[in-house]
């Protein structure tokens, strides 16, 4: 008897703060299914968006610490737009969040290597925020200081005021402090820097990544792809997992993310026909793409594209091996 009040306490005392940001939420509620397993359900404010939240106390229990040591990121994720999916990438508001949904959520975080990926992403942020609000004409920007610094996947307000301070002695922004508030405003130079990065992405850190998006194919992303391109400090993109705008159809997010990229990965395991178009596009935008295909789907490969230097492997390890080695040779050099 004693262990289970214990039980029932601890997680109430979970429920009055959102499980993964840690804000506090008024409205929480605990229900259970119809097959009687717990959830815990309550809505939250984080940034502009109102999330809707049904988590599974069994799932969270087993996330738990995955949980708390990204708690930071997590929240960023969120401020970003990113949303908790399903295996067939259904947005999960007001929809019951399980366990799969929660590590692949915490896995496909970016991952920023060292100060210069972080400076860059900082500032197209700050570009493109300033870009969205004010339609095509970047105006000055007010960037709250509470907490804003999560928007930029940061652990603090000093780390991000040090790098807002770089930026402006960069001359990319021109930036005050106000008592509440950071203004921004673009520079010259800052326009140039932010076209270069975005038109051709010769200098983006960014990957476009084409590949069947199946459930039993994210391994190939989670446990290949992802980390070869986070080892040589690029982001892997995968256009499933990029919340588009609200006027955006799918195919602008695909061309304007190809457009945002170094360069492309397209994998040709499962025949896609949207990785043909994709790779298609890249190449036609002066992208290099590099080629990867499972030995086991090789043969049944586009006559066409058999003449390409494909990647073939056998795992998602030895693809990982297979691709640091062809990045480096063939983006980095
Ligand atoms: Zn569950």
């Amino acid at each position: 008897m004693l262990k289970e009040d214990v039980t029932i306490n601890d997680t109430t005392e979970i429920a009055k703060k959102c499980l993964f940001t840690g804000i506090k939420v008024k409205d929480y509620d605990r229900v259970k299914t119809n097959e009687g397993k717990p959830l815990i359900k309550y809505k939250v404010e984080i940034g502009h968006y109102t999330k809707h939240f049904i988590v599974c106390e069994k799932c969270f229990e087993k996330t738990k610490n995955l949980i708390d040591k990204n708690q930071n990121a997590i929240h960023s994720h969120l401020l970003n737009g990113f949303n908790f999916i399903d295996e067939d990438k259904n947005i999960l508001d007001g929809k019951e969040i399980h366990y799969k949904s929660i590590e692949n959520f915490i896995q496909t975080i970016p991952i920023f290597k060292n100060p210069s990926d972080i400076l860059n992403n900082i500032f197209i942020k700050i570009m493109e925020t300033g870009l969205k609000e004010h339609k095509k004409y970047f105006l000055p920007l007010f960037i709250k200081n509470s907490q804003s610094y999560l928007l930029f996947y940061l652990n603090s307000s000093d780390e991000k005021e040090l790098y807002l301070e770089t930026l402006h002695e960069k001359k990319l922004i021109s930036c005050t402090k106000l008592a509440t508030a950071f203004t921004i405003a673009p520079t010259y130079q800052g326009l140039i820097k932010y076209l270069e990065i975005t038109d051709e992405g010769t200098k983006s850190n960014r990957c476009f990544i084409a590949m069947s998006f199946d459930e039993d194919d994210l391994i190939l992303f989670q446990k290949g792809i992802s980390p070869a391109c986070s080892e040589l400090g690029f982001n892997a993109i995968r256009v499933d997992q990029v919340h588009p705008e609200s006027d955006q159809t799918i195919n602008d997010l695909i061309i304007s993310e190809i457009k945002k990229s170094k360069f492309l990965i397209s994998d040709f395991t499962k025949h896609k026909n949207g990785v043909y178009f994709e790779a298609g596009y890249g190449l036609g935008r002066g992208k290099k793409v590099i080629y990867t295909c499972h030995e086991d789907y090789f043969d049944k490969l586009h006559f066409d594209v058999k003449h390409f230097p494909i990647l073939i492997y056998s795992s998602p390890e030895d693809l990982k091996k297979k691709l640091i080695a062809k990045i480096e040779a063939f983006i980095l050099d």
